[in-house]
């Protein structure tokens, strides 16, 4: 019984030594990482109304309305154009759960998370953010973590970075300026032989073998004339007669 004793004694001595855990909140605002989930912001000028959000949350909690503006031709002869013009975005916190794939969808990095959390309502209605208070949240945003010295090259970077077509470095002294045009070796030789030399024709001369002559055609229709009567075709041998049957 005494060890026993003792041993919760012990316990309970070194509980009460350890530092404690409590949060002081909210006098003592806690201390969480910068990419907590706490509520959605919208940059509003990014959204292009494209509804890839709304189709794809899970509770159906993003309220968007929208109507088509059309912007006049800026060039004679041009068409004109059309935008989506973005009349309501609502996100319904009192139905969210916080999963975050519309920030995760969104082709134009309109929604951002923000860590702030003190929005809590005593009615659960004020929990529908319009475009308005979305917005709001945009400054409470952190930013985004630097990038990897290490990372690849982004492939738009790497394609601007691209020499033009038709400015590569074959003929350059190690600069990126245009092409050097192509030299073209003098004939100097043939124009110093004498006029009366005859010219070299032969094989040798153009390293390739000529097709051996071709003799004159002879028996061709032209050649045959027009009262000529043809040969008699050679008789049978079974039929020295020439008869038919
Ligand atoms: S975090 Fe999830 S549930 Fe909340 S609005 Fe976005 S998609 Fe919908
Ligand atoms: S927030 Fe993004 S995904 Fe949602 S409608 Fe706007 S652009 Fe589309």
């Amino acid at each position: 019984m005494v060890p026993g004793l003792l041993k919760g004694l012990i316990t309970t001595a070194r509980t009460a030594l350890r530092p404690t855990h409590t949060a002081e909140y909210p006098d003592v605002a806690p201390d969480l990482p910068p990419r907590s989930r706490g509520v959605i912001a919208l940059l509003e000028e990014n959204c292009t109304s494209c509804m890839l959000c709304a189709r794809e949350c899970p509770d159906w909690c993003i309220y968007i309305d929208s109507h088509k503006e059309t912007i006049p031709a800026t060039t004679e002869g041009g068409r004109d154009r059309q935008r989506n013009v973005l009349d309501r975005f609502a996100i319904d916190f009192s139905l969210c759960m916080y999963c975050g794939i519309c920030i995760e969808v969104c082709p134009f990095d309109a929604l951002h998370w923000s860590p702030q959390f003190e929005y809590a309502e005593v009615s659960i209605l004020d929990l529908l953010h319009e475009k308005g208070r979305l917005s709001d949240w945009m400054a409470t945003v952190p930013p985004p973590p630097a990038l990897d010295e290490r990372a690849a090259e982004p492939a738009e970077v790497a394609a601007a970075n691209k020499p033009a077509r038709g400015t590569g470095l074959v003929g350059a002294a190690g600069g990126s300026g245009p092409r050097a045009p192509r030299t073209v070796r003098p004939r100097v030789a043939r124009a110093a032989e004498p006029a009366t030399e005859p010219v070299a024709t032969g094989p040798a001369a153009t390293g390739t073998v000529p097709p051996p002559a071709k003799e004159p055609l002879t028996g061709t229709p032209e050649s045959v004339p027009d009262d000529m009567t043809p040969p008699a075709p050679p008789a049978h041998p079974a039929d020295p007669d020439g008869a038919d049957g």
